[in-house]
């Protein structure tokens, strides 16, 4: 037995079984749900209950006001159906459906970016076209692993035929299980799953106005999907976009970067460090305090935020606080298994 549930920036209801979330549904069923924490801690699957009951178990109050609560606000990753029920994610202007794709792929290149990040560049051998939107990712399966995410840090291939290789930028996670895997066992030839594209922290096409990018370590890889796919379709608004990493050694694709900017007068490339072993004329501190000490005015600014947790609920808190709306600042933390079960969710 479960539910019938329509939301409303999907063309079919989706079957919710009894006991499961919405979000948990949606997204098994390709639905582009807007997500982060998937424990109730961050709010980005914030959505509008229009008809039905759900019951939400426990979150924070900083992803849900009792105010937001009382006016039909819930959170789908803690909303359990006991009817059928419609819903809209807040969203409502941005979706992209790219078809859910579970594809076959092998190991075309495998590239040291720096002492602990590998870029693995992925060949698509069966399930191809892979389409997505700048910014989303992939549940990735190495070997018999149980897959992570990893956010696709290539330009989209729009020509539709395939072909396209898919690049990841993978950090070696101390006592992580895929991310040892890739960093020491993984080989060219080697066959990887994808499913995907997932996530709603993408480029959002139609805006003009300034975009301020932010990235911490590997997660450069999503900023650099959202910023190339932005100069390649000639977006000519002011893009600033800030790398954070701890030391020298742990900056890559700086020639990349500065000579992507010395093209395109409207891309600003600055890296941030925030340890540096050695005197240094970089920029040092953290990577959002610099991008807004930086930014006098945040008018009409879409922000584009990815890396460690801790520096994208930062910085997100921070945006608000400048007065950028919660729908401008599109974010992808990189919760790792511990900080799932950290925060209350369940690891896999
Ligand atoms: C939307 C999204 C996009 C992402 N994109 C990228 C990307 O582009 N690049 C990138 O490098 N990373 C990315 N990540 C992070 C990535 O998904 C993995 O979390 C990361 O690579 C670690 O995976 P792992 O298998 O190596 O480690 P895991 O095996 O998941 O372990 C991570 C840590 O958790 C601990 N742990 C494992 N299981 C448990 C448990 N049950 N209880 C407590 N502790 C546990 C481990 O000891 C370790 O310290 C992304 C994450 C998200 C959510």
């Amino acid at each position: 037995m479960g539910f019938s549930v329509t939301i409303r920036q999907w063309p079919t209801p989706i079957a919710v079984e009894t006991g499961q979330t919405v979000l948990d549904a949606a997204v098994a069923q390709g639905v582009p749900y807007p997500y982060g924490c998937q424990s109730g801690n961050c709010g980005a699957c914030k959505s509008r209950l229009y008809s039905g009951e759900v019951e939400l178990s426990p979150y924070s109050s900083y992803a849900l006001t009792d105010e937001e609560r009382a006016q039909g606000l819930v959170l789908a990753c803690r909303a359990v159906p006991w009817s059928d029920a419609e819903l809209a994610w807040l969203d409502a202007d941005d979706v992209v459906m790219h078809p859910l794709r579970d594809l076959v792929c092998r190991v075309a290149a495998l590239e040291d970016l720096t002492h602990d990040i590998k870029l693995v560049r992925l060949a698509i051998v069966e399930g191809g076209p892979f389409t997505f939107a700048a910014g989303q990712y992939a549940a990735v399966a190495f070997g018999d692993l149980a897959p992570r995410d990893y956010s696709m840090a290539n330009v989209p291939d729009r020509s539709g035929q395939g072909g396209e290789l898919i690049e990841f930028h993978i950090r070696h996670v101390a006592g992580g299980a895929s991310s040892a895997y890739v960093a020491q066992g993984l080989a060219v030839g080697d066959t990887v799953r994808v499913k995907g594209p997932y996530g709603t922290s993408f480029l959002r096409e139609q805006h003009t106005g300034p975009i301020l990018a932010i990235a911490g370590g590997s997660g450069l890889a999503p900023i650099k999907s959202i910023v190339e796919t932005a100069l390649s379709l000639d977006m000519r608004q002011p893009m600033n976009l800030y790398f954070g990493v701890r030391d020298e050694r742990d900056l890559y694709m700086e020639d990349h970067f500065a000579a992507l900017a010395l093209r395109h007068a409207n891309l600003r490339f600055v890296p941030v460090l925030s340890s540096p072993s050695g005197a240094t004329a970089r920029r040092t501190g953290f990577v959002h305090e610099a991008a807004l000490a930086d930014a006098a005015s945040l008018d009409g600014t879409k922000a584009y935020l990815a890396g460690p947790p801790v520096m994208v609920e930062t910085a997100s808190k921070l945006l608000e606080q400048r007065g950028l709306r919660r729908e401008d600042i599109h974010a992808d933390a990189f919760y790792t298994e511990a900080e799932r079960v950290k925060l209350g969710g369940l690891g896999r």
